[in-house]
């Protein structure tokens, strides 16, 4: 009988949960906030949208990261 107190049974993660992204920006379009970027990773196809604010800093990631192809993932 499980109980509160039971670990969760790990699961292996998809390799696109595993490495460490490659991003290379598809587009980038100018706001009042600073640059959005549109990536993409080179390894995985996972997108992600970043903010540049500043061209000093690096972007932040200001969207999750969406897998588009999770059949790639096997
Ligand atoms: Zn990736």
């Amino acid at each position: 009988m499980p109980t509160p107190d039971t670990l969760p049974i790990p699961h292996p993660l998809p390799p696109a949960l595993t490495h460490e992204h490659a991003w290379l920006v598809e587009s980038r379009h100018p706001t009042s906030d600073g640059t959005v970027l549109y990536v993409r990773c080179a390894g995985c196809d996972t997108r992600r949208v970043d903010l540049l604010a500043h061209a000093q800093t690096p972007p932040s990631p200001v969207s999750r990261t969406i897998a588009v192809s999770p059949e790639r993932w096997r």
